[in-house]
C-alpha cells in the first residue's frame, strides 16, 4: 500500500505518521521525492481499509493499493518516479537512472590474464567507458568448459581498477564468494542462470554494493521483478535490471532472442534502472551494434557489451565479442543515436576530453 503525503507536510507530522504505522504493525518505508514524501507499507495490508489510513492525518493526500506481487520494485512504490542507483568508481560517481546519462559497461566475457584485462581497461577508458566488465567465476553449460580464473581473476580486476579507475562489474555465482567479490566489484552481477537462486539474492541483498540482475533465459518479466524484490526486501535498494535475451525457438541464427519490448514494459512497471546486454542477446558480434542502438531507441538506461582484444582467441563468448576497434566505432554511433533521442551518453572522462582539446593547440597537457 502506498501513502502519499501532501506537499509541505511538516517534518514532525511525517514522523508522527511513521510512528502511527509502526503502532499498527504496518512496516513503513519512507521515500522522499522532490516535493512529496511517500510511504510504502509492506506486509499484510489486505485487511487495512484506506479510510482507516486517511484518519491518521489530514496531511495524507492519497492511499493506493499495489496490486502487483512485486511491491518494492513497483513504480507505484516510488509514486511513479524512476529511482537512481549511485555507484562510486575510481573516477568519480556514476548515477544509473532514467533521467541520467546512458552508461556503458564493456569488457571481455572472462578475465583471461592481468595484462589482458589491464590493457583492455585502458583502451576502454580512452573511449569514455566508465565500467569494466569481466567474469572471474563463469557459469558454463558444460563442466568441461573454462570456468574462469576465480580469485586470481579478481586480483587482476583489482589491478585494472587501480590502473584506470574504471568501476568493476563482475559476476558472483555463490553465496560463499560474495565477500571476496565485494572487495573488488563496484557492481555485483547476478547471471541469468542464477536469477532465481534465492539464497544468493538474499545474500547480495544484505550487503551494500549495487546489484546487476540479469533476466533468466526462461524468466517472465514478473519473474525478473520478483527476483529483484528479493534483493530489495533484503535491504539493498540498488538494483539494476538487465535484459539479456530469452530462449525462443530459433537457435540457428541467434543465441537468444533479445526481448527489447521488455524495456518499455519494465519502464511502466518498475522504478529500477534498466540495462540491455545485446551480446548475450544475439550471440553474434555482427548483430550487436544494431541491437545496441535499438536498445537506446527503446529507452534503455545502460548497455553492457562484450569487447575482447582478440575475439578469435577468447576463452569464452568470442563469437559475440566486439573487437576494440569495432567497439570504438559503436561508441560514436551510440552517441549520435542517444543524442537523437534526447539522451546523453555518459561523459568521456575529463582527462581524455582535455587531452583532445589541448592536442589541437599544444603538446603539453596540464595536470588535473
Ligand atoms: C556474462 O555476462 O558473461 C554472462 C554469463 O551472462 P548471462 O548470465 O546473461 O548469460
Ligand atoms: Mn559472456
Amino acid at each position: 500500500m502506498i501513502i502519499v503525503l501532501k506537499s509541505g507536510t511538516p517534518e514532525q507530522e511525517i514522523q508522527r505518521i511513521n510512528e502511527e504505522f509502526h503502532k499498527r504493525n504496518l512496516r513503513p518505508e519512507k521515500s522522499v521525492g522532490s516535493s512529496k514524501v511517500v510511504f510504502g507499507l509492506i506486509g499484510d495490508t489486505a485487511l487495512v481499509e484506506p479510510s482507516q489510513i486517511y484518519q491518521i492525518s489530514p496531511f495524507i493526500e492519497r492511499v493506493k493499493r499495489i496490486t502487483h506481487p512485486f511491491k518494492r520494485a513497483s513504480i507505484e512504490f516510488r509514486n511513479g518516479k524512476s529511482s537512481e542507483v549511485i555507484v562510486s568508481t575510481g573516477n568519480g560517481v556514476a548515477v544509473f537512472g532514467h533521467h541520467c546519462p546512458l552508461h556503458l559497461i564493456a569488457g571481455p566475457c572472462s578475465v583471461e590474464s592481468e595484462e589482458m584485462i589491464v590493457e583492455t581497461a585502458k583502451h576502454l577508458k580512452n573511449m569514455g567507458v566508465q565500467f569494466l566488465r569481466g567474469g572471474a567465476y563463469k557459469p558454463r553449460t558444460s563442466p568441461y568448459s573454462f570456468q574462469g580464473y576465480g580469485e586470481s581473476a579478481l586480483d587482476w580486476l583489482a589491478s585494472a581498477r587501480q590502473a584506470t579507475g574504471l568501476g568493476i562489474v563482475t559476476e558472483v555465482m555463490d553465496t560463499e564468494d560474495v565477500e571476496k567479490v565485494v572487495e573488488v566489484a563496484d557492481i555485483l552481477q547476478i547471471g541469468a542462470r542464477n536469477m532465481q537462486n534465492f539464497s544468493l539474492l538474499k545474500r547480495v541483498g544484505s550487503q551494500k554494493k549495487a546489484v546487476l540482475l540479469k533476466r533468466g533465459m526462461s524468466a517472465t518479466i514478473e519473474d525478473l521483478l520478483m527476483a529483484a524484490e528479493y534483493v530489495l526486501a533484503a535491504g539493498n535498494p540498488n538494483v539494476i535490471l538487465c535484459e539479456r535475451g530469452i530462449r525462443t525457438f530459433d537457435r540457428q541464427y541467434t543465441r537468444n532472442t533479445l526481448d527489447l519490448s521488455a524495456v518499455p514494459v519494465l519502464r511502466s512497471l518498475t522504478h529500477l534502472p534498466i540495462m540491455v546486454d545485446p551480446s548475450h542477446g544475439t550471440g553474434k558480434a555482427e548483430y550487436v551494434p544494431a541491437m545496441a542502438m535499438a536498445a537506446i531507441a527503446a529507452g534503455v538506461d545502460s548497455l553492457m557489451i562484450e569487447v575482447h582484444p582478440n575475439p578469435a582467441k577468447a576463452l569464452s563468448d568470442g563469437p559475440q565479442s566486439l573487437t576494440l576497434e569495432r567497439f570504438k566505432r559503436l561508441v560514436e554511433e551510440m552517441s549520435t543515436i542517444s543524442n537523437f533521442f534526447g539522451r546523453e551518453l555518459q561523459k568521456p572522462n575529463l582527462t581524455a576530453t582535455l587531452q583532445r582539446m589541448y592536442s589541437k593547440h599544444t603538446t603539453k597537457i596540464p595536470s588535473i
